[in-house]
């Protein structure tokens, strides 16, 4: 990404298409508790939108069901958790 891009999508209103790798890196942020409601909601949007990006790693029901849950209030089990760390963290790669 260059500077320019930064600077470009820094600003409020970005509300194009989510970035599949970004939804997932965010992902990161979202299990470890650090994600607002309004960033739950995006990536709950890009799940809707862009399935099929998790499909082909079986993720994405998953995940799913754990967003809905932690977009709620109630924390993920740390065994799930793990196992989808790790599931994401192996897509990102494949994304890379
Ligand atoms: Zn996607």
């Amino acid at each position: 990404m260059s500077a320019e891009e930064v600077a470009g999508t820094a600003g409020p209103g970005r509300l194009g298409p989510t970035d599949c790798t970004e939804s997932l890196l965010r992902v990161y942020e979202f299990l470890d508790g650090e994600l607002g409601p309004e960033d739950c909601a995006r990536i709950q949007a890009h799940l809707e939108e862009c399935s099929r990006c998790l499909q082909q790693y079986d993720l994405d029901i998953t995940l799913k069901a754990l967003i809905k849950r932690s977009c709620g209030s109630e924390h993920a089990p740390d065994a799930l958790r793990t196992t989808i760390m790790t599931r994401i963290s192996m897509t990102v790669i494949q994304f890379e």
